[in-house]
């Protein structure tokens, strides 16, 4: 079929997710293959992948190993139900997750995204209470511009105004502590008194409220959709304490931050933070399929473990739970890591990338670069000094990334933040090449 035929198609009949159909209709994208770190779309323009197509890509496309372990389970069988039967690459998976995840968490509940992962954590945690006996343990806590996904629970505990303020009447009310936001802080700029403040008013709502409270959702170190905001040292040990202390469950999202985007396996261990519930998605499969997980305590499992009469049951799936082609992706996607010591290859590009964006530091419309481990926000403001922000309605983020496509790049902006989110696997020339085109666009925009 002729470029301009599919171009047409695609705003005939699709509905893209978290995009205004309009700015598509203007600007259309029709991706066709990938190799490496690069997207072709149909006209065979080339773009590198400066977003890991979403925050999950790994070791680039059409990776050579993972391709081959899907075909391979495609000749056993592509998919079978995980209800109340089990497979092969899914008890292998659960098995290689447990190794490498927290040393508390020692089982696997499988899903098909980052917002059922999510979803699935708060009903097992909800149910828990009700399970061991404390019914009145119903409530959620959660952080101030959190994004957990788009499902009505992942959106309960979700704070992100923009996305979320819509729905408000649909959702369920969740208590909401402030995140300690170095950059935006409207008072404070010492980073420990930042900390500090948020813990204490963390600690006083969880005085107030814990015995109704069932859990507490945190995204882990990083807040991604919320602006790529890094909490300041010690606030996530710290709200593991207070957790702890009163009574209620840690539940950490890993869904961006896991799989070494951070530096290390998963963010938790940049604190030695153990959650009660931690949920896995995105790059367990190295962006290849749509596998997900959470993970929980030996403790929570048992209280679910009895009699089916009892009704402790966990009566939560869905039809791809489990799906054999995707675990066996994960598979070979962490035997990858393994053999290549991804995780300490990531350290080396992190340096890498740091040294590419200090001279940005200066840049008069750059308010803020924020980095950890390879997830980066480079923030635009209109006024340096004061961190004053380019008119809302100007689009400057949006407009940037739309300028890093034409000179061959493609990411996606939080407000006037730049996504810089490379595959793990980007090589230092490319990592060069992404920041060079992020710069010239920032350069043509501000
Ligand atoms: N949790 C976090 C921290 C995320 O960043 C995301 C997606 O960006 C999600 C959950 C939702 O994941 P998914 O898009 O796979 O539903």
């Amino acid at each position: 079929m002729n470029q301009e035929k599919l171009i047409e198609k695609s705003s005939q009949y699709l509905w893209l997710p978290f995009t205004q159909m309009k700015d598509y209709d203007a600007d259309p994208l029709v991706i066709e293959s990938g190799e490496g770190v690069y997207l072709r779309d149909i006209y065979g323009n080339e773009y590198l992948d400066g977003y890991s197509s979403l925050w999950l890509n790994v070791h680039g496309h059409r990776n050579e190993e993972i391709n081959s372990a899907i075909k391979e389970q495609l000749d056993k069988i592509a998919h079978s139900t995980l209800l109340g039967a089990s497979n092969i690459p899914s008890i292998l998976l659960a098995e290689k997750l447990i190794e490498l995840s927290p040393e508390k968490l020692k089982r696997v509940f499988y899903s098909d995204s980052g917002a059922t992962s999510v979803e699935i954590a708060i009903k097992m945690a909800y149910q828990y209470w009700q399970n061991i006996g404390k019914p009145e343990k119903q409530k959620f806590i959660t952080l101030k511009n959190a994004y957990h996904g788009d499902t009505v629970g992942a959106i309960s505990v979700g704070q992100v105004d923009i996305f979320h303020r819509v729905y408000k009447s649909l959702m369920f009310h969740s208590l909401v502590a402030p995140f300690p936001d170095v950059y935006h802080h409207a008072e404070l700029d010492d980073e420990d008194e930042i900390r500090d403040t948020a813990l204490l008013e963390l600690e006083a709502i969880l005085e107030e409220h814990h015995h109704e409270i069932a859990g507490m959702t945190v995204e882990s170190l990083i807040q991604g959709a919320g602006g790529m905001n890094i909490m300041p040292k010690g606030y996530f040990k710290g709200v593991e304490q207070l957790c702890k202390k009163y009574n209620v469950l840690l539940i950490v999202d890993e869904v961006a931050t896991g799989f070494g985007r951070t530096g290390k396996m998963f963010a938790v261990e940049h604190e030695d933070v153990q959650p009660d519930i931690m949920t896995v998605a995105k790059g367990i499969t190295g962006g290849y399929l749509p596998i997900a997980a959470t993970l929980t305590t030996e403790e929570i499992y048992e209280a679910f473990y009895d009699d089916y009469t009892s009704l402790k049951t966990f009566f939560h799936g869905h039809s791809y739970t489990g799906n054999q082609l995707g675990c066996a992706a994960a598979l070979a996607n962490l035997e990858i890591y393994e053999r290549e010591n991804l995780i300490e290859q990531t350290q080396v590009k992190k340096a890498i990338i740091q040294n590419l964006l200090e001279p940005l530091k200066s840049h008069p419309h750059i308010g803020d670069i924020r980095q950890l481990g390879m997830i980066c926000g480079i923030e635009l403001v209109a006024y340096k000094e004061s961190k004053k922000p380019f008119l809302w309605e100007d689009r400057v983020g949006y407009r940037t990334t739309l300028k890093m496509r034409e000179l061959g790049m493609l990411t996606r902006p939080i407000g006037d933040t730049i996504v810089f989110m490379p595959p793990l696997a980007a090589s230092g020339k490319e990592l060069e090449k992404m920041v060079e085109i992020m710069s010239e666009a920032i350069e043509i925009t501000t």
